[in-house]
């Protein structure tokens, strides 16, 4: 019997190890590459106001392919060649088959498996589709008390357990009602907090939940690109969660970061120039091709699509300004 999750981490580090999880899931920087270009210059934009600091950290949380930040340098090459000096790129991964990929597209990195083993000073840190990965327990409310979920032969068991903290005040969940905590995200998010407060800099999460903490059982799997049952494959399916991005703030804050928005990628993609850049990049292509990026960036930023399920928020040195995107 396993608590989930300590069976979500088990499951997960055997699926991102064994296979090439594009095949079951696609993700924003897949879609375009404006995606990541644009991330890059948010980060030289943001390194320009830390006062240019070199050298710097330029660091991604699970970069999948490595798709992200090789489009987020070459528009660093193009357009802030200061920026692409100073900076020294990190890598936090733990599959070693997609270290590898990723080693194909970003030479010159440097790998860790923890945020904790990233070395010191100011930092950037870009994290897309990397928190929904991060193993959750999950709570079920019965009757007056509280039960946690447990994993044995595939199906849950449930075991009484003490209320479940600050996501659950008791009387906002019904019988049978379900509260998730993602732990290592919190301690992420606490690491990162003390260290940008510390040695300064910001770290721009993307990733899919709701705007504020909510009850609910978000766990889902995806396995050769289809909707499975989450405990029925481990180490075939893909294993997510939404994630709790009020929770991720407020650990942040504790430890001394500032923290701005969440809001949806959408908006942030949007201000970010997204249909601008797309636009100027589909003028120099055929027909066909010039469609298929206009399709690619309405697939990230339209309510309907990827622009309102996914959110954009960034922790930071409590002195920085507004970021790029996120000024109201
Ligand atoms: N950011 C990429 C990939 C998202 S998939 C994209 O947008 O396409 C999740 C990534 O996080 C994979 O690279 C996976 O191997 C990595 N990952 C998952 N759990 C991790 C953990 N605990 N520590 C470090 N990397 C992890």
């Amino acid at each position: 019997m396993q608590r989930l999750d300590a069976f979500m981490a088990r499951a997960n580090a055997a699926y991102y190890a064994s296979r090439d999880p594009y095949v079951d899931f696609t993700t924003a920087p897949e879609i375009s590459q404006v995606f990541g270009e644009l991330l890059g210059l948010w980060a030289a934009v943001v390194w320009d106001m830390m006062g240019r600091p070199d050298p710097v950290i330029l660091a991604e949380a699970g970069p999948g392919r490595g798709t992200l930040m090789a489009d987020a340098l070459r528009a660093v090459r193009a357009v802030a060649p200061d920026f692409a000096a100073a900076l020294r790129l990190h890598l936090l991964e733990t599959s070693p088959r997609l270290r590898q990929a990723q080693a194909g597209r970003l030479p010159g990195a440097t790998w860790h498996a923890d945020v904790a083993d990233l070395p010191a000073g100011p930092l950037l840190l870009l994290a897309n589709e990397f928190f929904d990965a991060l193993p959750i327990r999950q709570f079920v409310r019965r009757g007056a008390g509280w039960m946690e979920r447990y994993v044995l032969d595939g199906r849950f068991v449930e075991i009484a357990c003490p209320a479940p903290g600050r996501e659950a005040p008791d009387d906002s969940v019904p019988d049978g009602g379900v509260v998730e905590r993602c732990e290592s995200a919190l301690a992420i998010a606490a690491m990162l907090g003390r260290r940008l407060a510390q040695a300064g800099g910001a770290a721009l999460l993307l990733d899919y939940g709701p705007q504020a903490s909510a009850p609910g059982d978000s766990l889902q799997a995806l396995a050769s690109g289809r909707p499975a049952e989450p405990l029925a494959q481990p180490g075939n399916a893909d294993l997510t969660a939404h994630v709790d991005f009020q929770a991720i703030a407020e650990a942040a804050r504790a430890a001394g970061a500032a923290v701005q928005g969440p809001l949806p990628q959408g908006i942030l993609l949007a201000r970010l120039g997204l249909y601008q850049r797309t636009d100027r990049l589909a003028r120099s292509q055929p027909p066909q091709r010039a469609g298929s990026l206009i399709g690619a960036a309405q697939r990230l930023a339209e309510p309907d699509r990827m622009g309102r399920l996914f959110k954009a928020m960034a922790l930071c040195h409590p002195a920085l300004p507004s970021l790029p995107g996120f000024a109201a």
